[in-house]
């Protein structure tokens, strides 16, 4: 029932419940340990208050500085724990979780050994109130450990404060119902917020990587995009000068593709597009870049290549690509691949001087006959 009721008031992050921790780990981690420390520093100052009480009960007194130097050195152990290194939200629930239930019995104890007309509500319902609001513990948790530390330290006030009216006694139950619901909605509250600020942080990282997707990834072909492509090609080209390491470029521009179009249609024309990108990523190897230049035409950058092994990638292309048939509804299209290869030399200042290269010896190719791989003749 309250499972139903925490599911429609707070939203069902579902796979991402993990990131959704770690999105606020640091968070949680900070109000724990400023909540720890707070709580500790308060329970030595009560001394001062407890020196009042047992005025006269030395024995008593030195027991309470025990147990007082006791949830002190505890306090400080759990603190530790959630310091380590590599911590995670588990860790951190199961640390909170001993360390209330900790507290609230050793408040129980305390209102147990308070003076029978004597009633410890406001510290109580300010424990109770602290719990919902600050410990990063599961609705369920809060709950119950709220609650069973309500009816004890109700059961303790009505069996133990014989001295406080009966009536003093009633408005602490009330007070104690009223703050337990006053908790309850604040905890919702604040853990609703804390999904939703997850939920806007997770749609702007996915908005924020779909359009790098878009800028790098050309959506209908799957190849590079021109920009991104000329950038990778820009680094692989600066690697190659540096390390001396070999680089190629292969051109590559379909065959008469406007006929494509204008006897087949449009989409004929994409799906030849996509079928030949499809081609060139299957025959390429991992390193190799497949960038979408423009309409029909496509670069290969192939990285620690020379040319002649180039050359030869260049030619199983364009052999398979004539053999290929791409099938449109009940057509059956067909075309053909001119492509240029070249690569790196001494004089080749940036990327672009290999592409133009590449690009004339493609165009070679075409007037040559198309249907033909060329490649430029290497710096002697
Ligand atoms: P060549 O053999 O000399 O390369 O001739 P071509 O017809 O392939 O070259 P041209 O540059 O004359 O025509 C390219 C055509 O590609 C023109 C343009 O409409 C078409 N095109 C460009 N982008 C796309 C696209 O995304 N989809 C389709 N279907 N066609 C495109
Ligand atoms: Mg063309
Ligand atoms: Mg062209």
């Amino acid at each position: 029932m309250l499972n139903l009721l925490l599911k429609q008031i707070l939203l069902d992050l579902g796979d991402f419940e993990e990131e959704f921790h770690q999105f606020h780990l640091q968070d949680t981690i900070a109000i724990y340990k400023l909540t720890a420390i707070f709580v500790a520093v308060a329970n030595l100052a009560m001394l001062s208050v407890d020196s009042l009480f047992l005025d006269g009960q030395r024995e008593l007194l030195i027991w309470m500085i025990l147990l007082r130097g006791l949830y002190t050195a505890f306090t400080l152990i759990a603190l530790l724990v959630v310091q380590r290194p590599k911590t995670n939200h588990a860790r951190i629930e199961s640390v909170t979780f001993v360390w209330v239930l900790i507290t609230s019995v050793y408040f129980i104890l305390f209102n147990f050994i308070r003076p029978s007309n004597h009633l410890t509500t406001s510290i109580d319902v300010l424990l109770i109130f602290g719990i919902y609001v600050l410990a990063p513990l599961r609705m369920s948790r809060l709950v119950a450990l709220t609650v069973s530390f309500s009816i004890g330290s109700v059961a303790v006030a009505f069996l133990t404060k014989t001295d406080v009216a009966v009536v003093n006694r009633t408005i602490m139950l009330c007070i104690h119902i009223f703050v337990q619901l006053l908790g309850l909605a604040s905890a919702l509250q604040i853990q609703s917020y804390r999904r939703t600020a997850f939920l806007a942080y997770r749609r702007e990282k996915e908005a924020r990587e779909l359009a790098l997707e878009m800028l790098r990834v050309d959506s209908m072909t799957k190849s590079l995009t021109r920009q991104y492509f000329l950038e990778m090609a820009e680094q692989e080209f600066a690697r190659a000068r540096r390390y001396f390491y070999p680089l190629s470029v292969l051109m590559m521009d379909i065959d008469h593709f406007k006929n494509v179009n204008d006897s087949y249609g449009h989409r004929a024309g994409d799906e030849t597009l996509r079928k030949f990108s499809e081609l060139v990523i299957a025959q390429k190897r991992q390193s190799d870049q497949l960038g979408r230049l423009g309409g029909e035409e496509f670069a290969l950058l192939l990285p620690e290549t020379d040319i002649s092994d180039a050359e030869r990638v260049a030619r199983r292309i364009q052999e398979l690509w004539a053999e290929t048939q791409v099938q449109v509804s009940a057509l059956m299209v067909n075309s053909t691949v001119s492509i240029g290869g070249t690569m790196i030399s001494d004089s080749d200042q940036i990327f672009e001087d290999m592409l133009i290269r590449a690009d004339e010896i493609m165009y070679k190719a075409k007037q040559n006959g198309r249907n033909r791989v060329e490649v430029a003749p290497v710096d002697p």
